[in-house]
C-alpha cells in the first residue's frame, strides 16, 4: 500500500483501529497474523491495538487457535463483542418508512416498516411521528438499553445539509416544501440522547462499499447508483465528501448530452439521469419497437418490457437493444471522463441496474474507459460493478443503504472514541 502523505497521524491511527474492528465483522475470530496479512501494519502495532480494544470491551480474547503448518506457538484468537453497541437506521419518504436495529456484526435484530396507502403520500409531520414510533418500538421489543445505542441514522432522497441535519431539497417529495429541519424535529419527538445523523441514501450506498472492503478506507472512491433515479457519493480516505451545499454526489444532474430534448426532474436539459435511468431508457426502446419491430424484444404488450431483458437481448446480439445501450454507454463514458478529471479517483463503483447488465454493456464501457486519457496519461483507475438486485423486497436496493448507514454510524461512534496508542 502506498503511504498516505496527506493524512494526519491521528486520523491514520483512527483508521487503523476502525479497519481492525471492521475486519472482525467479516470474520468470527482473528489472530494477529490474520490481521497482518490483510492490513499493512506491524504485528506489534496490531497487538497494541488489540490490547486496547480488549480493555475497552469492544473485542474479547476467545482462546488459542491452530498453529501454522510450520508449527510454533498457538496464536491467541479474538472476536468482536457484538453486544458492545447497537445502531438504528431509518429510511423515510412520502411513501414508505423503514427502521432497523443492527448489532456490531450487522445482524438486523429488529425492524418496523410502514407503507402509505393513500395516493398523495404521507405529509412530512406524519413521517416524523411514524419514525419516532418505529424507533421506540424496535428499542422496546429488543429491551435495548439506551446507553448501548451508538446512534441513529436517518436517510432519504434529496439534497442534505448533513452538519445542520437539514433536508434542504426533498426532491422526490416536493410537496413537503424545502429546508426541513429533520434532526431538530425528530429530537422534539424522541427523548434519546444518542447522536442523530441525516444523509441521503446514495451516500449510504457508498458507505456500503467501505464495509465490503476495508482497504477502500485509504482510497479515493466514487460510487454511482442508477435505478429509477441516479445518485452517488465520493469517499475520500474513508470520509464522505459533501461540498458547500451538499451537492457532491448529485451525479445524475451532470450534463452529458447537450442535445437531449427530454427535461429532467431538476428542470434542466441534458442530465445524465434522463439519459440512463431505467424508465427513460425503456420508453425510448418502446418508442422504437412501435415503428420497426425487428427485435427479439418485440411483443404485443410493451409495458411488460424490463431492463434485464434489454441487457440479455444485447448480450445475445440484438441490434436494437445494442443501439440503445450504445447511447447509454456513451453517456457513462462522458460522465466518467469528467469524473476522472474532477476527482482522479482510485476506483469508480457502479451500483444498481447496470451492475448486473452483463457482458455487452460492461465490456463496451470498460473498453471505452481504457481509451480515455488526458495528455496520454495511462488510465490506472479501477472500474467495479457492485450490487444490483438485493434479495429484499425493499425499493431501490435499500437493504444495502440501510447496512451502509449502520456502518457509517458505528464508524462515527468509533471515530469519537479516544484511541491513544
Ligand atoms: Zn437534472
Amino acid at each position: 500500500m502506498s503511504k498516505n502523505i496527506g493524512a494526519k497521524p491521528i486520523d491514520l491511527r483512527r483508521q487503523n483501529y476502525q479497519s481492525i474492528i471492521q475486519l472482525f465483522r467479516n470474520h468470527p475470530t482473528l489472530a494477529v497474523r490474520d490481521i497482518a496479512q490483510v492490513l499493512s501494519l506491524s504485528k506489534t502495532a496490531i497487538t497494541n491495538i488489540l490490547n486496547n480494544l480488549t480493555e475497552m470491551d469492544i473485542i474479547h480474547a476467545v482462546g488459542k487457535g491452530e498453529s501454522t503448518n510450520q508449527g510454533g506457538k498457538k496464536p491467541e484468537m479474538y472476536a468482536l463483542n457484538s453486544d458492545y453497541g447497537y445502531v438504528i437506521t431509518a429510511y423515510f419518504s412520502h411513501e414508505f418508512c423503514l427502521c432497523q436495529l443492527y448489532d456490531m456484526n450487522y445482524n438486523v435484530l429488529g425492524e418496523a416498516m410502514e407503507s402509505c396507502t393513500v395516493q398523495e403520500g404521507y405529509p412530512y409531520e406524519e413521517v416524523l411521528s411514524i419514525l419516532a414510533r418505529q424507533i421506540s418500538s424496535v428499542m422496546e421489543q429488543n429491551n435495548l438499553d439506551e446507553r448501548r445505542l451508538c446512534g441513529i441514522v436517518f436517510q432519504c432522497a434529496g439534497i442534505i445539509l448533513h452538519k445542520e441535519g437539514i433536508l434542504s431539497r426533498p426532491i422526490l417529495s416536493p410537496q413537503w416544501g424545502n429546508e426541513l429541519h429533520v434532526i431538530e424535529d425528530i429530537r422534539a419527538r424522541l427523548r434519546i440522547s444518542a447522536p442523530l445523523y441525516l444523509n441521503n441514501t446514495s451516500r449510504f450506498h457508498g458507505c456500503y462499499e467501505l464495509l465490503e472492503c476495508p482497504e477502500r478506507r485509504n482510497k479515493n472512491i466514487i460510487t454511482l447508483f442508477c435505478s429509477s433515479t441516479v445518485g452517488g457519493s465520493q469517499l475520500r480516505m474513508g470520509h464522505l465528501i459533501h461540498g458547500l451545499t451538499g451537492l457532491v454526489g448529485e451525479y445524475g444532474h451532470l450534463t452529458t448530452d447537450y442535445t437531449f430534448s427530454e427535461r429532467c426532474n431538476c428542470g434542466n436539459y441534458g442530465c445524465f439521469e434522463t439519459s440512463v435511468s431505467r424508465e427513460p431508457v425503456l420508453r425510448r426502446i418502446c418508442r422504437d419497437l412501435k415503428t420497426h419491430a425487428v427485435s427479439s424484444l418485440s411483443r404485443g404488450d410493451l409495458s411488460t418490457l424490463t431492463i434485464q431483458e434489454v441487457f440479455q437481448a444485447a448480450n445475445d446480439g440484438d441490434s436494437l437493444a445494442r443501439k440503445h445501450l450504445d447511447y447509454v454507454i456513451q453517456q457513462f463514458t462522458v460522465l466518467i471522463y469528467n469524473m476522472q478529471i474532477t476527482y482522479d479517483p482510485d476506483e469508480i463503483i457502479i451500483q444498481g441496474i447496470y451492475a448486473n447488465s452483463g457482458s455487452y454493456f460492461q465490456k463496451s464501457l470498460e473498453e471505452n474507459i481504457n481509451h480515455l486519457s488526458l495528455h496520454n496519461i495511462q488510465n490506472r483507475m479501477k472500474l467495479t460493478f457492485s450490487f444490483s438486485y438485493g434479495t429484499s423486497s425493499y425499493p431501490d436496493q435499500l437493504d444495502f443503504a440501510m447496512k451502509g448507514a449502520a456502518f457509517f454510524c458505528f464508524d462515527q461512534y468509533f471515530k469519537d472514541l479516544e484511541f491513544t496508542v
